[in-house]
Protein backbone atom coordinates (compact mmCIF):
# COMPACT_ATOMS: atom_id res chain seq x y z
CA UNK A 1 0.00 0.00 0.00
CA UNK A 2 2.60 2.36 0.90
CA UNK A 3 4.10 2.41 -2.99
CA UNK A 4 0.79 4.34 -3.73
CA UNK A 5 1.35 6.94 -1.15
CA UNK A 6 3.48 9.89 -1.93
CA UNK A 7 5.75 10.49 0.84
CA UNK A 8 8.32 13.86 1.16
CA UNK A 9 10.60 11.91 -1.24
CA UNK A 10 8.74 12.43 -4.29
CA UNK A 11 9.17 16.30 -3.51
CA UNK A 12 11.74 18.93 -4.03
CA UNK A 13 10.57 22.01 -1.77
CA UNK A 14 13.29 24.26 -2.85
CA UNK A 15 10.66 27.62 -2.87
CA UNK A 16 8.37 25.95 -1.91
CA UNK A 17 6.40 26.36 1.25
CA UNK A 18 5.39 22.83 2.88
CA UNK A 19 2.19 23.16 5.25
CA UNK A 20 3.00 20.19 7.88
CA UNK A 21 0.04 18.99 9.79
CA UNK A 22 2.15 17.72 12.91
CA UNK A 23 0.98 15.97 16.29
CA UNK A 24 2.64 18.03 18.97
CA UNK A 25 0.31 17.45 21.35
CA UNK A 26 2.67 16.05 23.78
CA UNK A 27 2.54 15.43 27.21
CA UNK A 28 3.66 18.10 30.13
CA UNK A 29 3.82 18.92 33.58
CA UNK A 30 2.51 21.81 35.37
CA UNK A 31 5.19 24.68 34.43
CA UNK A 32 5.23 23.47 30.81
CA UNK A 33 7.97 20.77 30.75
CA UNK A 34 7.63 18.37 27.72
CA UNK A 35 7.32 14.58 30.04
CA UNK A 36 7.71 12.58 26.69
CA UNK A 37 8.48 14.34 23.31
CA UNK A 38 9.20 11.16 21.45
CA UNK A 39 5.96 12.75 18.41
CA UNK A 40 8.21 15.77 18.14
CA UNK A 41 11.75 13.74 17.89
CA UNK A 42 9.79 11.43 15.00
CA UNK A 43 8.75 14.13 13.43
CA UNK A 44 12.36 16.06 13.03
CA UNK A 45 13.82 14.23 10.23
CA UNK A 46 10.47 15.10 7.95
CA UNK A 47 11.44 19.37 8.82
CA UNK A 48 14.93 18.67 8.25
CA UNK A 49 14.39 17.24 4.96
CA UNK A 50 12.20 20.40 3.56
CA UNK A 51 14.60 22.96 5.71
CA UNK A 52 17.69 20.99 3.58
CA UNK A 53 16.21 21.85 0.35
CA UNK A 54 15.57 25.06 1.25
CA UNK A 55 11.86 24.87 1.80
CA UNK A 56 9.77 26.85 3.47
CA UNK A 57 7.87 25.46 6.49
CA UNK A 58 4.59 25.93 8.26
CA UNK A 59 3.16 23.89 11.07
CA UNK A 60 0.00 23.26 12.19
CA UNK A 61 -0.78 20.96 14.73
CA UNK A 62 -3.38 20.52 17.76
CA UNK A 63 -2.82 20.48 21.38
CA UNK A 64 -5.25 19.29 24.40
CA UNK A 65 -8.82 19.44 23.71
CA UNK A 66 -9.57 23.22 24.16
CA UNK A 67 -13.26 22.45 22.17
CA UNK A 68 -12.92 25.28 20.39
CA UNK A 69 -12.07 28.19 22.97
CA UNK A 70 -8.83 29.93 22.70
CA UNK A 71 -6.96 30.33 26.03
CA UNK A 72 -3.05 30.03 27.07
CA UNK A 73 -3.30 26.66 28.82
CA UNK A 74 -3.45 24.74 25.33
CA UNK A 75 -1.38 27.64 23.44
CA UNK A 76 1.17 26.12 21.30
CA UNK A 77 3.58 28.93 21.79
CA UNK A 78 6.06 27.16 24.34
CA UNK A 79 6.78 25.04 21.67
CA UNK A 80 8.70 27.66 19.41
CA UNK A 81 11.66 27.94 21.52
CA UNK A 82 11.92 23.74 22.22
CA UNK A 83 11.89 23.54 18.44
CA UNK A 84 14.20 26.22 17.98
CA UNK A 85 16.73 24.23 20.18
CA UNK A 86 16.02 21.01 19.06
CA UNK A 87 16.11 22.17 15.34
CA UNK A 88 19.00 24.37 15.66
CA UNK A 89 17.59 26.62 13.40
CA UNK A 90 14.59 29.74 14.91
CA UNK A 91 11.13 28.81 15.10
CA UNK A 92 8.92 31.59 14.91
CA UNK A 93 5.49 31.97 15.90
CA UNK A 94 2.38 33.51 15.74
CA UNK A 95 -0.72 33.39 17.75
CA UNK A 96 -3.41 31.70 15.21
CA UNK A 97 -3.74 29.64 12.31
CA UNK A 98 -6.22 31.07 9.95
CA UNK A 99 -6.50 34.59 8.50
CA UNK A 100 -4.80 37.80 6.51
CA UNK A 101 -2.32 38.39 9.53
CA UNK A 102 -1.39 34.51 9.74
CA UNK A 103 -1.05 34.86 5.61
CA UNK A 104 1.18 37.98 5.80
CA UNK A 105 3.79 35.99 8.11
CA UNK A 106 3.97 33.09 6.14
CA UNK A 107 4.48 35.61 2.74
CA UNK A 108 7.51 36.86 4.70
CA UNK A 109 9.13 33.50 5.71
CA UNK A 110 12.29 33.02 4.06
CA UNK A 111 13.48 29.96 2.49
CA UNK A 112 15.02 27.69 5.25
CA UNK A 113 12.69 29.03 7.47
CA UNK A 114 9.72 27.26 10.09
CA UNK A 115 6.54 28.64 11.59
CA UNK A 116 4.26 27.54 14.17
CA UNK A 117 1.16 28.79 14.11
CA UNK A 118 -1.42 28.13 17.29
CA UNK A 119 -3.67 25.61 18.19
CA UNK A 120 -6.33 24.06 15.19
CA UNK A 121 -8.40 23.16 17.81
CA UNK A 122 -8.96 26.95 19.19
CA UNK A 123 -11.54 26.72 16.14
CA UNK A 124 -14.39 24.46 16.54
CA UNK A 125 -14.34 23.83 13.54
CA UNK A 126 -10.76 22.03 13.07
CA UNK A 127 -12.89 19.08 14.19
CA UNK A 128 -15.89 19.18 12.53
CA UNK A 129 -14.48 18.31 9.11
CA UNK A 130 -15.13 21.66 7.68
CA UNK A 131 -14.78 22.98 4.21
CA UNK A 132 -14.61 26.55 4.54
CA UNK A 133 -12.08 26.42 7.49
CA UNK A 134 -9.60 23.66 5.63
CA UNK A 135 -10.16 26.19 2.30
CA UNK A 136 -8.89 28.59 4.92
CA UNK A 137 -5.61 26.52 6.38
CA UNK A 138 -5.09 25.85 2.50
CA UNK A 139 -4.14 29.10 1.98
CA UNK A 140 -0.80 28.35 4.00
CA UNK A 141 1.24 26.62 2.09
CA UNK A 142 1.81 24.67 -1.82
CA UNK A 143 2.52 21.53 -1.03
CA UNK A 144 0.70 19.53 2.37
CA UNK A 145 2.81 16.82 4.19
CA UNK A 146 0.86 15.19 6.60
CA UNK A 147 3.10 13.44 9.49
CA UNK A 148 0.51 13.51 12.16
CA UNK A 149 0.27 9.58 12.62
CA UNK A 150 -1.60 10.28 16.15
CA UNK A 151 -4.42 11.68 14.18
CA UNK A 152 -4.40 10.05 11.13
CA UNK A 153 -7.73 8.28 12.14
CA UNK A 154 -9.82 11.24 12.93
CA UNK A 155 -12.18 12.87 11.05
CA UNK A 156 -10.73 16.43 11.19
CA UNK A 157 -10.77 19.43 9.05
CA UNK A 158 -6.66 19.37 9.00
CA UNK A 159 -6.53 15.58 8.12
CA UNK A 160 -9.45 14.53 5.87
CA UNK A 161 -10.33 17.90 3.84
CA UNK A 162 -7.33 20.19 4.14
CA UNK A 163 -5.50 17.69 1.84
CA UNK A 164 -8.29 18.39 -1.26
CA UNK A 165 -6.67 21.46 -2.12
CA UNK A 166 -3.46 20.41 -2.91
CA UNK A 167 -4.54 18.78 -6.01
CA UNK A 168 -1.41 16.79 -6.58
CA UNK A 169 0.63 18.21 -3.90
CA UNK A 170 0.21 15.99 -1.12
CA UNK A 171 1.94 13.80 1.00
CA UNK A 172 2.82 11.81 3.97
CA UNK A 173 5.66 12.66 5.88
CA UNK A 174 9.08 10.64 6.91
CA UNK A 175 6.84 9.50 10.86
CA UNK A 176 3.87 8.37 8.74
CA UNK A 177 5.49 6.29 6.29
CA UNK A 178 7.77 4.80 8.95
CA UNK A 179 4.25 4.14 11.27
CA UNK A 180 2.44 2.44 7.96
CA UNK A 181 5.69 0.45 7.18
CA UNK A 182 5.83 -1.42 10.32
CA UNK A 183 2.46 -1.61 10.65
CA UNK A 184 1.88 -3.11 7.43
CA UNK A 185 4.45 -5.90 8.75
CA UNK A 186 1.24 -7.09 10.93
CA UNK A 187 -1.14 -6.11 8.44
CA UNK A 188 -0.22 -8.06 4.94
CA UNK A 189 2.06 -10.75 7.43
CA UNK A 190 4.53 -9.39 5.86
CA UNK A 191 6.74 -9.57 9.37
CA UNK A 192 8.88 -12.70 9.90
CA UNK A 193 6.96 -15.60 11.87
CA UNK A 194 6.19 -16.68 14.16
CA UNK A 195 4.36 -13.18 13.91
CA UNK A 196 2.61 -12.85 18.08
CA UNK A 197 0.13 -9.81 18.79
CA UNK A 198 -0.15 -9.27 22.80
CA UNK A 199 -3.28 -7.65 23.45
CA UNK A 200 -4.64 -5.98 26.85
CA UNK A 201 -5.84 -3.33 28.35
CA UNK A 202 -9.34 -1.98 29.80
CA UNK A 203 -10.54 -0.34 26.16
CA UNK A 204 -12.02 -3.54 25.30
CA UNK A 205 -14.21 -2.82 22.81
CA UNK A 206 -11.91 -0.71 20.97
CA UNK A 207 -9.64 -3.67 20.54
CA UNK A 208 -11.83 -6.54 20.33
CA UNK A 209 -12.70 -5.83 16.53
CA UNK A 210 -9.49 -6.37 15.56
CA UNK A 211 -8.85 -9.93 16.21
CA UNK A 212 -11.02 -10.77 13.26
CA UNK A 213 -8.39 -9.33 10.98
CA UNK A 214 -5.15 -10.22 12.51
CA UNK A 215 -6.34 -14.29 13.36
CA UNK A 216 -5.59 -14.47 9.49
CA UNK A 217 -1.66 -12.69 9.31
CA UNK A 218 -0.62 -13.81 13.29
CA UNK A 219 0.60 -17.31 14.22
CA UNK A 220 -0.30 -16.49 18.06
CA UNK A 221 -2.71 -14.13 19.56
CA UNK A 222 -2.49 -13.47 23.58
CA UNK A 223 -4.99 -11.87 25.12
CA UNK A 224 -4.23 -10.57 28.86
CA UNK A 225 -5.76 -8.11 31.28
CA UNK A 226 -9.21 -6.86 30.89
CA UNK A 227 -9.10 -8.02 27.54
CA UNK A 228 -9.63 -11.42 28.43
CA UNK A 229 -12.97 -11.51 30.45
CA UNK A 230 -15.38 -11.09 27.78
CA UNK A 231 -13.72 -14.42 26.41
CA UNK A 232 -13.71 -16.68 29.44
CA UNK A 233 -17.26 -15.55 29.92
CA UNK A 234 -18.07 -16.43 26.46
CA UNK A 235 -16.59 -19.87 27.35
CA UNK A 236 -19.08 -20.24 30.49
CA UNK A 237 -16.61 -19.10 33.13
CA UNK A 238 -17.06 -17.26 36.31
CA UNK A 239 -15.40 -14.13 36.33
CA UNK A 240 -16.40 -12.57 39.82
CA UNK A 241 -16.52 -8.64 39.61
CA UNK A 242 -13.89 -8.39 37.03
CA UNK A 243 -13.60 -5.72 34.81
CA UNK A 244 -16.38 -5.91 32.17
CA UNK A 245 -17.46 -2.65 29.99
CA UNK A 246 -20.78 -3.01 30.78
CA UNK A 247 -22.36 -0.74 28.63
CA UNK A 248 -20.86 -2.39 26.04
CA UNK A 249 -21.03 -6.19 27.13
CA UNK A 250 -23.68 -6.78 25.07
CA UNK A 251 -21.67 -5.70 21.24
CA UNK A 252 -18.90 -7.40 22.76
CA UNK A 253 -19.94 -10.64 23.35
CA UNK A 254 -21.80 -11.13 19.69
CA UNK A 255 -18.48 -9.86 18.07
CA UNK A 256 -16.51 -12.48 19.69
CA UNK A 257 -19.40 -15.06 19.05
CA UNK A 258 -19.17 -14.19 15.43
CA UNK A 259 -15.45 -14.53 15.85
CA UNK A 260 -15.29 -17.70 16.90
CA UNK A 261 -17.94 -19.17 15.07
CA UNK A 262 -16.55 -17.62 11.62
CA UNK A 263 -12.81 -18.97 12.45
CA UNK A 264 -13.57 -22.07 14.46
CA UNK A 265 -10.20 -24.04 12.96
CA UNK A 266 -8.22 -20.95 13.44
CA UNK A 267 -9.28 -20.10 17.05
CA UNK A 268 -6.34 -21.93 18.54
CA UNK A 269 -4.15 -19.63 17.87
CA UNK A 270 -5.74 -16.81 20.45
CA UNK A 271 -4.05 -17.97 23.71
CA UNK A 272 -5.65 -16.98 27.02
CA UNK A 273 -4.54 -16.83 30.83
CA UNK A 274 -4.91 -20.52 32.33
CA UNK A 275 -4.33 -18.37 36.12
CA UNK A 276 -4.76 -14.58 37.23
CA UNK A 277 -3.69 -12.79 40.62
CA UNK A 278 -7.48 -11.94 42.17
CA UNK A 279 -8.18 -9.16 44.57
CA UNK A 280 -11.05 -8.51 46.85
CA UNK A 281 -11.32 -4.92 45.74
CA UNK A 282 -9.59 -2.26 43.46
CA UNK A 283 -6.78 -0.63 45.39
CA UNK A 284 -2.46 -1.99 45.33
CA UNK A 285 -2.92 -2.80 49.49
CA UNK A 286 -6.05 -5.17 48.42
CA UNK A 287 -5.98 -9.22 49.56
CA UNK A 288 -4.53 -11.08 47.08
CA UNK A 289 -4.46 -14.92 45.85
CA UNK A 290 -4.30 -16.83 42.88
CA UNK A 291 -7.00 -18.62 40.96
CA UNK A 292 -7.51 -20.29 37.23
CA UNK A 293 -9.33 -17.38 35.59
CA UNK A 294 -12.31 -19.91 34.57
CA UNK A 295 -13.60 -19.69 38.36
CA UNK A 296 -12.94 -16.73 40.05
CA UNK A 297 -14.96 -16.01 43.34
CA UNK A 298 -17.83 -13.87 43.93
CA UNK A 299 -16.50 -10.74 45.33
CA UNK A 300 -12.92 -11.10 43.39
CA UNK A 301 -11.19 -9.70 40.60
CA UNK A 302 -8.59 -10.22 38.13
CA UNK A 303 -5.92 -7.36 38.12
CA UNK A 304 -3.23 -9.33 36.85
CA UNK A 305 -1.97 -12.44 35.39
CA UNK A 306 -1.22 -15.57 37.05
CA UNK A 307 2.19 -17.52 37.09
CA UNK A 308 1.69 -20.02 34.56
CA UNK A 309 0.02 -16.93 32.49
CA UNK A 310 3.30 -15.47 32.59
CA UNK A 311 5.51 -18.33 31.84
CA UNK A 312 3.37 -19.43 29.19
CA UNK A 313 3.03 -16.11 27.47
CA UNK A 314 6.76 -15.46 27.63
CA UNK A 315 7.53 -18.52 26.34
CA UNK A 316 5.22 -17.71 22.92
CA UNK A 317 7.34 -13.94 22.90
CA UNK A 318 10.15 -15.36 23.05
CA UNK A 319 10.30 -17.47 20.67
CA UNK A 320 8.57 -15.12 18.09
CA UNK A 321 10.31 -12.90 15.22
CA UNK A 322 7.72 -10.09 15.13
CA UNK A 323 5.66 -8.95 18.13
CA UNK A 324 2.82 -6.34 18.13
CA UNK A 325 1.65 -5.09 21.47
CA UNK A 326 -1.07 -2.98 23.23
CA UNK A 327 -2.61 -2.75 26.36
CA UNK A 328 -0.77 -3.79 29.50
CA UNK A 329 -1.78 -7.68 31.14
CA UNK A 330 -2.73 -6.38 34.76
CA UNK A 331 -3.55 -2.58 36.63
CA UNK A 332 0.48 -2.53 36.72
CA UNK A 333 0.09 1.18 38.09
CA UNK A 334 -0.70 -0.49 41.13
CA UNK A 335 3.12 -2.56 41.49
CA UNK A 336 1.41 -5.77 43.56
CA UNK A 337 -0.71 -6.30 40.03
CA UNK A 338 2.21 -5.23 37.65
CA UNK A 339 4.88 -8.53 37.59
CA UNK A 340 2.73 -9.62 34.43
CA UNK A 341 3.13 -6.30 32.46
CA UNK A 342 6.77 -6.06 33.57
CA UNK A 343 7.30 -9.99 32.55
CA UNK A 344 6.17 -9.34 29.20
CA UNK A 345 7.89 -6.35 28.65
CA UNK A 346 10.96 -8.39 29.76
CA UNK A 347 10.00 -11.23 27.24
CA UNK A 348 9.45 -8.69 24.22
CA UNK A 349 12.77 -7.09 25.11
CA UNK A 350 14.77 -10.40 24.93
CA UNK A 351 13.31 -11.51 22.08
CA UNK A 352 14.27 -8.32 20.21
CA UNK A 353 17.60 -8.10 21.98
CA UNK A 354 17.83 -11.77 19.70
CA UNK A 355 16.42 -9.83 16.43
CA UNK A 356 12.85 -9.91 16.84
CA UNK A 357 10.90 -6.68 15.39
CA UNK A 358 8.84 -5.22 18.35
CA UNK A 359 6.03 -2.08 17.58
CA UNK A 360 4.51 -0.95 20.92
CA UNK A 361 1.50 1.04 21.03
CA UNK A 362 -1.05 2.91 22.80
CA UNK A 363 -0.77 5.45 26.36
CA UNK A 364 -0.67 2.92 28.88
CA UNK A 365 1.71 0.29 27.12
CA UNK A 366 4.35 2.80 26.87
CA UNK A 367 3.90 4.21 30.03
CA UNK A 368 4.51 1.03 31.60
CA UNK A 369 7.60 0.75 29.15
CA UNK A 370 8.72 3.60 30.81
CA UNK A 371 8.45 2.79 34.29
CA UNK A 372 10.55 -0.21 33.38
CA UNK A 373 13.00 1.54 31.30
CA UNK A 374 12.75 -0.41 28.74
CA UNK A 375 11.34 1.95 26.25
CA UNK A 376 14.86 2.17 24.19
CA UNK A 377 14.82 -2.30 24.21
CA UNK A 378 11.92 -2.21 22.10
CA UNK A 379 12.42 -1.42 18.11
CA UNK A 380 9.79 1.04 17.69
CA UNK A 381 7.29 2.89 20.06
CA UNK A 382 4.40 3.79 18.11
CA UNK A 383 3.21 7.64 18.09
CA UNK A 384 -0.63 6.77 18.27
CA UNK A 385 -2.37 4.14 19.79
CA UNK A 386 -5.54 4.90 18.54
CA UNK A 387 -4.52 5.01 15.24
CA UNK A 388 -2.59 2.01 15.19
CA UNK A 389 -5.82 -0.04 16.24
CA UNK A 390 -8.12 1.59 13.28
CA UNK A 391 -5.48 0.24 10.79
CA UNK A 392 -5.10 -3.00 12.13
CA UNK A 393 -9.02 -3.76 11.50
CA UNK A 394 -7.82 -3.26 7.72
CA UNK A 395 -8.48 0.12 7.62
CA UNK A 396 -7.32 2.41 5.36
CA UNK A 397 -6.74 5.75 7.56
CA UNK A 398 -8.53 8.49 6.62
CA UNK A 399 -5.85 10.48 6.54
CA UNK A 400 -3.87 8.27 4.63
CA UNK A 401 -7.01 7.87 2.49
CA UNK A 402 -6.93 11.64 1.77
CA UNK A 403 -3.13 11.46 0.54
CA UNK A 404 -3.94 9.06 -2.31
CA UNK A 405 -7.49 10.54 -3.31
P1 LIG B 1 -5.92 0.49 27.47
O1 LIG B 1 -6.00 1.97 27.37
O2 LIG B 1 -7.07 -0.19 26.84
O3 LIG B 1 -4.60 -0.05 26.97
O4 LIG B 1 -6.02 0.15 29.02
C1 LIG B 1 -4.97 0.38 29.92
C2 LIG B 1 -5.48 0.23 31.33
O5 LIG B 1 -5.99 -1.08 31.49
C3 LIG B 1 -4.41 0.40 32.39
O6 LIG B 1 -4.71 1.57 33.13
C4 LIG B 1 -4.53 -0.84 33.25
O7 LIG B 1 -4.51 -0.55 34.62
C5 LIG B 1 -5.91 -1.37 32.86
N1 LIG B 1 -6.03 -2.82 33.10
C6 LIG B 1 -5.28 -3.81 32.64
N2 LIG B 1 -5.69 -5.00 33.12
C7 LIG B 1 -6.76 -4.76 33.90
C8 LIG B 1 -7.63 -5.57 34.69
N3 LIG B 1 -7.46 -6.89 34.77
N4 LIG B 1 -8.62 -4.97 35.36
C9 LIG B 1 -8.78 -3.63 35.30
N5 LIG B 1 -8.01 -2.80 34.58
C10 LIG B 1 -7.00 -3.37 33.89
Amino acid sequence: MIKEIKTINNFNFENQIALIRVDFNVPINKSYKIIDDTRIQYSIPTIRKIISEKGKIVLISHFGRPKGIPSKTYSLEFLAHYLSRKLNVFVNFFGDCIGDSVIKKVNELKNGEILLLENLRFYKEEENEDENFAHELSKLGNIYVNDAFGVAHRLHSSITILPKFFGEKKCIGFLMKKEIEFLNQFLYGKGEKPITVLLGGAKISSKIEIIENIINFADYILIGGGMSYPFIKMKGGKIGKSMIEEDKDQTIEKTLKKIFHKYKKKTNIIHLPEDVLIADSFKNGANTKISPIYSIPNGWMGLDIGPVSIKNFCKIIEKSKTILWNGPVGVFEFPNFSLGTRSVIKAIANATDKGAFSLVGGGDSIASLKMEKSEKKMSYLSTGGGAMLYSLKKKILPGINAIIF
